[in-house]
């Protein structure tokens, strides 16, 4: 996975574990920390505002224009090197990490769209990228979700209930 998806995946799912890794400097300083995200403890507000854009967006219920505000004045500055060109863009920190966050999610949207979707279980508000190829991933984590939820089935199968979806 690209080191992009990888922090548009951690950022998307700060929000749903179930607690709000950003929400306090402590675990805020944790989370950073954990996914190697270049930005202070103190960037943790601009962060989370960034994320719940684009959460929204992901889970289509904002349209891709509430970007925007991410994006604004951002300038990109074009080198030369051995290997062509490289496109810089001139911010660091938490508008950075949005940015290339932004970045990573329209990448995915030209090259894989849909792959990039809600966790099927209603309960968990987690995100998953789906890089199986017959596209039918549906956990953000079997281990939790998949499983917890396989579980509830066989359970009401058991007792004769309905198998139905949450
Ligand atoms: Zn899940």
């Amino acid at each position: 996975m690209a080191a992009d998806e990888e922090t548009l995946l951690a950022l998307l799912n700060s929000a749903g574990r179930p607690t709000d890794e950003l929400a306090d400097p402590e675990s805020a300083r944790r989370w950073l920390r954990e996914h190697k995200i270049p930005a202070r403890v103190e960037d943790a507000a601009t962060l989370r505002e960034g994320r719940d854009l684009l959460r929204a967006v992901v889970r289509g219920e904002r349209p891709p224009r509430a970007l925007a505000p991410l994006l604004a004045g951002v300038v990109s500055r074009p080198s030369i090197g051995a290997d062509g060109l490289t496109w810089t863009v001139d911010l660091h920190g938490a508008r950075a990490v949005l940015v290339d966050a932004v970045i990573a999610w329209d990448e995915l949207n030209r090259t894989r769209p849909g792959r990039l979707r809600p966790c099927a279980n209603d309960e968990c508000a987690r995100f998953l990228i789906d890089r199986s190829k017959s596209n039918s991933a549906r956990w953000c984590s079997m281990a939790t979700c998949g499983n917890k939820l396989k579980a509830r089935r066989h359970y009401r199968r058991a007792r004769g209930g309905e198998d139905t979806a949450e």
